[in-house]
């Protein structure tokens, strides 16, 4: 069930998902409101998924508008199922659309003004971070790979250790991404994630069957308290894109013939 705090806005035929708790400019996208057509229809953000480019700046263009933010100063995560975490300066702002793409990061954090990160999704839990006391922010994207290894907590204390966020403040509001009852496995996810993180992934997975379900929001989330962050401060947005297909690209739901969202965060 989708988060007390989470509001879904809608303006003409553009429509994203909200959360009160973020007192910034930010959006979680979804397949509404640009330009693209085909598997990518409409607000593909991703330059690798067989869109026009033509199509995916203009889709850009159009979600700076909608959040009014500088759409040259768009800095993107380079998505490899990894834990690097990376600080964007003001030499790094606009990586991955105005300027080349230097770094292979699944998280990248900011206490930049007016420079707008962004992660992508599509089933993947991508979670936006922000601290009110110091004013730093930051987008982590995790699959299963990204969060048995531990880079959400990381982003977190990455932002403590580089840009002073308070860990006590830190709010983390993690997206839309399929959820438990849909995102079905092997037993080699389960079996990795234990590997990683201990014995403590345990009561988030199910076993039905051969398969299994796993709740990587849940894992994030207990993994987030554990680093420091206040339970109060760490919201699971509750919305599954693979049971929302019609309004999300599910990576599953669509065998991966798609176009992707993103996550959006702005001081
Ligand atoms: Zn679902």
């Amino acid at each position: 069930m989708m988060h007390s705090s989470m509001c879904r806005v809608q303006r003409g035929s553009f429509v994203y998902y909200t959360c009160r708790r973020l007192p910034v400019r930010h959006a979680f996208t979804t397949k509404s409101g640009g330009v693209s057509t085909g598997a990518c229809e409409s607000l593909n953000l991703g330059f690798n998924r067989g869109d026009t480019e033509q199509n995916v700046r203009e889709n850009y263009r159009r979600l700076a508008e909608e959040l009014n933010v500088d759409g040259a100063r768009f800095t993107l995560t380079r998505q490899i199922h990894e834990a690097e975490v990376s600080v964007v300066r003001e030499s790094e702002a606009g990586m991955g659309l105005t300027r080349p793409m230097a770094w292979q990061s699944d998280a990248i954090v900011t206490a930049l003004p007016d420079t707008p990160l962004i992660g992508f999704y599509a089933d993947c839990v991508v979670t936006l971070l922000y601290d009110p006391a110091t004013h730093a922010a930051g987008v982590c994207h995790a699959g299963w790979r990204g969060m048995a290894a531990g880079i959400l907590p990381k982003t977190a204390h990455v932002m403590a250790e580089k840009l002073g966020a308070h860990r006590d403040s830190l709010i983390a509001v993690l997206g839309p991404s399929i959820r438990q009852e849909c995102f079905e496995t092997d037993a080699d996810v389960p079996q990795a994630m234990e590997r990683q993180l201990g014995a403590q992934v345990q009561p988030f997975i199910a076993e039905k069957g051969a398969k299994f379900h796993v709740d990587l929001q849940g894992i994030g989330a207990k993994l987030l308290r554990d680093a420091g962050l206040s339970p109060e401060n760490v919201i699971d947005s509750g919305i599954c894109t693979m049971c929302h297909a019609d309004t999300f690209w599910s990576h599953r739901a669509t065998h991966g013939v798609r176009g992707v969202q993103g996550a959006v965060i702005c001081l």
